[in-house]
């Protein structure tokens, strides 16, 4: 799944095309994109111009003029390409939204199908449970707040930097290689962890995520930027993906275990369990 770093490339790369363009009629693919929610039709948004793209945690907003907004989830394999509308339309493209005069098409395409998208109206706060529910952006909290995160709180400090609620944005890749440059033990429990130790953390999940964001992400499975093209950050994963090859740090075997049901990659020398 993207994470934090792709999606913020995606972003970035789409911010060129999209903002201030004017959306045409939509052409729906796939109804089942479509996520119910207390918001608008896909219809309100024909004809509105986009003021501002973002990202929050692996969510793709896409504002319009209006107050309203298109919330887009990537999840396992969605892609937002920008496309000359000429280019044939395969069967796993799900959306085209056409640019009005821009000679250009966004179309989401989706091999799993596992995306999704959220119609959100102008009026109240953004009531989707995936946004509401989002922990604080891993760049913008300070180290006070990151600290207060996990000071106290049952559970393993793997588990919970997967978990979107308690911090947003981070995935199995970075979970994985923030704990490594970190040095701590995926099944490590949060509140054993010393203030400074948090600090590391908090600097090394900083540090990963500014890294990877300057790679364009890691390119595994389906993953493009907008333009196509992969990011390269998977060669510099010092764990991730490589059980039985050496660690970098100390040359023992990289290590595989299961944390909340997800492949964990670490290093059982240089990530000591307390
Ligand atoms: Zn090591």
């Amino acid at each position: 799944m993207p994470e934090l770093p792709e999606v913020e490339t995606i972003v970035r790369g789409l911010r060129p095309y999209l903002e201030g363009a004017e959306m045409g009629t939509f052409r729906l693919l796939f109804p089942s994109l479509l996520r119910r929610a207390p918001g608008v039709s896909l219809a309100a948004f024909e004809g509105n111009k986009i003021t501002t793209l973002r990202r929050r945690g692996k969510m793709i907003l896409v504002e319009c003029e209006g107050g309203r907004t298109l919330v887009f989830h990537l999840m396992m394999t969605g892609q937002m390409l920008i496309v000359r509308p000429e280019v044939p339309v395969d069967k796993h493209v799900r959306l085209i939204v056409p640019l009005v005069g821009r000679g250009l098409e966004l179309r989401f395409r989706d091999i799993r199908k596992f995306g999704f998208l959220c119609c959100l109206g102008p009026s109240g706060p953004l009531f989707i449970p995936e946004l509401e529910a989002l922990g604080p952006e891993p760049l913008e909290i300070d180290f006070r707040s990151f600290a207060c995160l996990f000071q106290g709180r049952r559970g393993r400090i793997k588990s919970l930097l997967l978990d979107q609620r308690t911090i947003a944005g981070i995935g199995n890749i970075y979970a994985d290689e923030v704990l490594f440059r970190a040095r701590i033990h995926p099944l490590t429990p949060a509140a054993s962890l010393a203030e400074e130790k948090l600090r590391t953390l908090w600097k090394s999940m900083r540090a990963i995520l500014r890294l990877a964001i300057s790679r364009k992400g890691s390119s595994i499975r389906d993953y493009t930027d907008a333009d196509g093209d992969p990011g390269d950050f998977q060669v510099l994963h010092k764990v991730y993906g490589r059980e039985g090859e050496k660690c970098p740090r100390c040359k023992g075997a990289v290590r595989r275990i299961k944390v909340s049901g997800r492949s964990t990659f670490y290093c059982p020398h240089c990530q000591k369990k307390l």
